[in-house]
């Protein structure tokens, strides 16, 4: 297996590494001159083509020929300079390439340069009370009344629903069609009257959800994404921008090092819990996980920079990262014992000792049902990749 990236990469990887040692110099100020500062270097970054590669020139992107390898090394580069890279967030990462996609140039003008800036955050509308893994049964409503819809119904689990301004989301316009024909794709202000959001407080004391009420809420007409009844499709645009990235390898491994770590710093029966021959056995079962996920994250890696599809790879790859993240949290439970018990938020030293690992074990049960559940992955990768009959609860999907 050759895991080099060429001799023309490792030249463009200096001329990367180059533009950060001059031009990534950070002032020793906070709020907003280093927002400006990150603001203008972002700009720069653009400029010498390394940020916003696939976003056209003119809607404030750098433009470049896709290439995952390119992309790779710019990321660990601006990694190891710890300089910023592109804004994240759903907008990003999910409207604006199903824009590029399916969205009219108006749409685009007018959404993509304020998203990239952060200056319109987006929550993913998509869940409903009941509607979830059966996400074609959504149920709010739109209709086109003196050429705006108007929108009733509710919205929840919304990611970063405390910051949103705006949301994309699945809305049921053609009331008469078959459920999956009658979803429209819509944006909306989330600043309006009838709009109403309310946070979800979580086990880990956080409330990074919110659930939304809408209330004869409106969106203008021109703001559906795909025609009326494409919603079902649009939302499934194959996002195929240098997606591939070897980034979720390296958070697992470090994730892993740091499990190694606290079994090193952890007494277990007056020693440290790493010399216990059971606790080294789960480790080495997990870091054997570890390892298959970061050789398939290589395999898809390769594919992309081939230009060939992963498929259902990246199906497993999800798969394999929430349960491997899950096993590491239960280890590091066991390890940590009676602090397991205490409420992550309220501990003084969070972030710091075993309480640091309070978000992290309860949070990785919430990765098994983000973005589709487990189980449901697995339906997906038995029926397409192994052919197996299809599942009778899904029904038509
Ligand atoms: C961290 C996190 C972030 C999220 N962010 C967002 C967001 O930003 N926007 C948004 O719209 N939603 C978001 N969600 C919601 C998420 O998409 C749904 O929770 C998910 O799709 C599951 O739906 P549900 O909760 O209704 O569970 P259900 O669909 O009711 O499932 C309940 C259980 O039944 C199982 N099940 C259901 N159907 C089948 C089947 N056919 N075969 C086998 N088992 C089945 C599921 O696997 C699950 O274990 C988020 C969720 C989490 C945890």
């Amino acid at each position: 297996m050759d895991l080099s990236y060429g001799a023309e990469n490792e030249r463009f990887r200096l001329e990367v590494r180059e533009f950060l040692a001059e031009g990534w110099k950070p002032p020793a100020v906070r709020g907003a001159e280093l927002r400006a500062y990150i603001d203008d270097f972002r700009q720069r970054g653009v400029t010498k083509g390394y940020l916003y590669r696939t976003i056209p020139k003119r809607f404030g992107g750098s433009e470049q020929p896709v290439d995952v390898v390119k992309a790779q090394v710019i990321r660990e580069e601006f990694g190891r300079a710890r300089a910023p890279m592109e804004v994240t967030g759903n907008g990003m990462n999910m409207l604006v390439p199903t824009l590029l996609d399916r969205g009219t140039d108006a749409q685009r003008e007018f959404f993509i340069r304020p998203t990239m800036a952060g200056k319109f955050i987006w929550g993913q509308g998509y869940s409903e009370p009941g509607t979830g893994s059966d996400l074609a049964s959504v149920r709010t409503k739109g209709e086109l009344i003196n050429g705006e819809w108007v929108i009733n119904g509710q919205k929840i689990w919304t990611s970063q629903g405390q910051q949103a301004n705006y949301m994309f989301a699945l809305i049921r316009t053609e009331p008469g069609a078959p459920k999956h024909e009658g979803i429209s794709y819509l944006l909306i202000d989330l600043n309006q009257p009838g709009v109403t959001r309310r946070p979800i407080k979580q086990i880990t004391g956080g409330a990074d959800f919110c659930e939304f009420f809408f209330e004869d809420v409106k969106t203008p007409a021109e703001w559906i994404v795909g025609e009326r009844g494409e919603g079902w499709n649009v939302s499934r645009t194959t996002l195929k921008h240098e997606r591939a990235s070897i980034g979720s390898a390296d958070g697992l491994g470090a994730q892993f090092r740091k499990l190694v770590e606290l079994a090193q710093t952890t007494p277990r029966n007056g020693k440290p819990a790493i010399q216990d021959p059971l606790i080294r056995e789960a480790l080495v079962k997990i870091e054997g996980w570890v390892l298959a996920h970061r050789c398939s994250s290589y395999r898809i890696f390769s594919l992309a920079a081939a230009r060939e599809e992963p498929g259902i790879i990246s199906l497993m790859m999800k798969l394999l990262l929430t349960e491997t993240g899950h096993e590491i949290a239960l280890l590091a439970q066991e390890l940590i014992g009676d602090f397991a018990l205490l409420e992550a938020s309220q501990t003084e030293t969070r972030g710091r000792g075993p309480e640091k690992w309070l978000d992290q074990i309860m949070g990785s049960l919430g990765n098994s049902i983000a973005g589709g559940t487990t189980n449901i992955q697995r339906n997906i990768i038995g029926e397409r990749g192994l052919g197996l009959p299809r599942d009778l609860a899904m029904g038509d999907k």
